[in-house]
């Protein structure tokens, strides 16, 4: 009992990921109904099920919208691979704290942004100011697709693209890439 469960508020919008153990109680206890069914069976010691792979809850949800995960690969995608000090695009960047970290910068979305290495030796441990140096833009905290969960199962769940809606998926899909 591992393969993943998609997860449909009651309203069809996807919600978020579960495992099948967790599905089937939903199912069971009747807080959930079965859209998909994923290959094979699944054996309990009192019965078997047909493999659900996308549920839809009986009741609404509401939930905040999710948050994007503040990693380099994260700054380095909000940033669209530029250096924001330059303009370069590239491979080769690295994460500049914009005020530094022993002038008391923050490891924050407002605080990190991507940097070539150029760049980055050129301002060292200055602010900007004392670099003489600006940002391209801002950076601040990126918005994020309330579908950003799904994103790592869409390549081997393809039976769950039709509840994604189509303007979300494009996105998602480049993302993956
Ligand atoms: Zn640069």
């Amino acid at each position: 009992m591992s393969a993943a469960v998609l997860v449909l508020n009651q309203n069809y919008e996807p919600l978020n990921v579960c495992n099948e153990r967790r599905a089937i109680v939903l199912i069971n206890r009747g807080k959930a109904e079965v859209l998909e069914h994923g290959k094979g069976h699944i054996r309990t010691p009192s019965q078997n099920y047909a493999r659900p792979s996308v549920i839809r809850l009986m009741y609404l949800i509401r939930r905040p919208r999710p948050k994007a995960r503040l990693t380099r690969r994260e700054v380095f995608l909000r940033d669209n691979f530029t250096c924001q000090y330059c303009g370069a695009r590239g491979k080769d960047l690295t994460i500049d704290h914009v005020i530094p970290r022993h002038r008391g910068g923050k490891h924050t979305w407002e605080n990190l942004v991507s940097a070539c290495r150029a760049c980055n030796h050129r301002k060292g441990g200055k602010t900007l100011e004392e670099a003489k140096m600006a940002l391209r833009r801002p950076p601040s905290q990126p918005k994020v697709s309330p579908y950003y969960v799904l994103n790592q199962y869409l390549q081997s769940y393809t039976e769950w693209q039709k509840f994604i809606p189509e303007w979300e998926l494009a996105p998602l899909m480049a993302h993956a890439s």
